[in-house]
């Protein structure tokens, strides 16, 4: 038990940002947390943080309460997606400040700077000023600077958002490898679905101020707990069809829809439909058919675009969702 919020509420004036939500990040995990742009992220993060003061519930960090205690007391450590490096500083500088601030003895300040660039692979900028180098280094530097805490829990913000694609895929191995190596309790903030089921023990996807489901990457991938999740994980999006449309595939419960991942839309069934638009996306094909549908399958077996197909989704592929509720009622 390492992070637990329960309950939490937080209202911005009029706008409800968290609407009672339970929570917990175990001891050493590496918990992201997942959803739409203004779904609540940040403000959870900066609540378990201090920076924001709950309305109502309580958070719990190694079993103390801190709900109302002040950021400092709470001994977590917080990584932006704006560095939020000092220009002045040099990244060694920068990475020691709050040991210094803290009145470390000198020598144990330098052993845990050096520790924590060893860690992140930066021991040759540590002279160089945050100009002097590229966001994915900058990054590097405000990792090592939250390492250096040694704190309860980690907290990061879309830490890596910031970067171009292929810095942003290094960065990510290399965040698992260090999570790996140091054991720490992170809590991981991104809108980044790929992100969240890459790097996640356990991933909480969040939506509307609310948390929708919790599960490891294949849970919620595989087995959504409701209609939200299942269309927010996954490119392209899930499909959706109605009872009507849905009867020519399989029997499905009264009063559900049939939900089929693209990968799982097969073109060697029976019903029939016409490609209307093919897109390539490296190796694989997103094959757009007639009624709205996509399947992606791999691009050297892809049909053209007019093409007669006839598709078909196998039982265990399909997913139901109450019309009413969206809960998942059945695979
Ligand atoms: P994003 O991925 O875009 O950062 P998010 O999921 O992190 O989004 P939050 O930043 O937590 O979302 O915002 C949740 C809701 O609370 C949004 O509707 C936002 O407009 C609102 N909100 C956040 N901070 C404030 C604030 N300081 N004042 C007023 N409203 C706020």
């Amino acid at each position: 038990m390492s992070v637990v919020v329960e309950g939490l509420e937080k209202r911005f004036g009029s706008v409800v940002a968290l609407r009672g939500v339970t929570l917990e990040a175990r001891d050493g995990e590496l918990l992201v947390v997942v959803g739409p742009s203004g779904c609540g992220k940040s403000t959870l993060l900066r609540c378990i943080a201090g920076l924001e003061a709950v309305d109502e519930g309580t958070i719990s960090i190694r079993g103390r309460d801190v709900t109302r205690t002040r950021p400092a007391e709470r001994n977590v450590s917080m990584v932006f997606q704006s560095y939020a490096l000092f220009p002045h500083l040099t990244a060694g500088e920068n990475i020691g400040f709050g040991l210094v601030v803290r009145e470390t003895p000198k020598a144990e300040v330098r052993r845990r700077v050096a520790d924590a660039v060893a860690l992140v692979g930066i021991a040759h900028l540590v002279e160089r000023r945050p100009y002097e180098l590229s966001g994915g280094e900058r990054q590097r530097v405000a990792l090592a600077r939250a390492l250096v805490r040694e704190p309860e829990a980690y907290l990061l913000d879309e830490p890596l958002s910031n970067l171009d694609a292929g810095t942003r895929v290094e960065m990510r191995t290399e965040l698992r490898r260090l999570h790996r190596q140091v054991g720490a309790t992170m809590v991981y903030v991104t809108h980044d679905q790929i992100e969240a089921l890459t790097l996640a023990d356990r991933v909480a996807v969040m939506h509307a101020g609310r948390v929708r489901q919790v599960g490891t990457p294949d849970e919620v991938y595989r087995r959504p707990a409701d209609r939200i999740v299942a269309a927010f994980l996954g490119t392209p999006r899930m499909n959706f069809l109605a009872a009507t449309d849905a009867g020519a595939f399989l029997a499905i419960p009264e009063g559900s829809e049939l939900g089929v991942r693209p990968e799982h839309l097969r073109l060697d069934g029976d019903v029939p439909a016409r490609v209307e638009l093919v897109e390539v996306a490296g190796g694989d094909a997103y094959v757009h058919v007639t009624g709205g549908l996509v399947a992606r399958v791999p691009a050297d077996a892809r049909p053209n675009e007019g093409d007669e197909v006839r598709l078909g989704v196998r039982g265990a592929d399909a997913h139901f969702f109450d019309v009413a509720t969206g809960e998942r009622v059945g695979s």
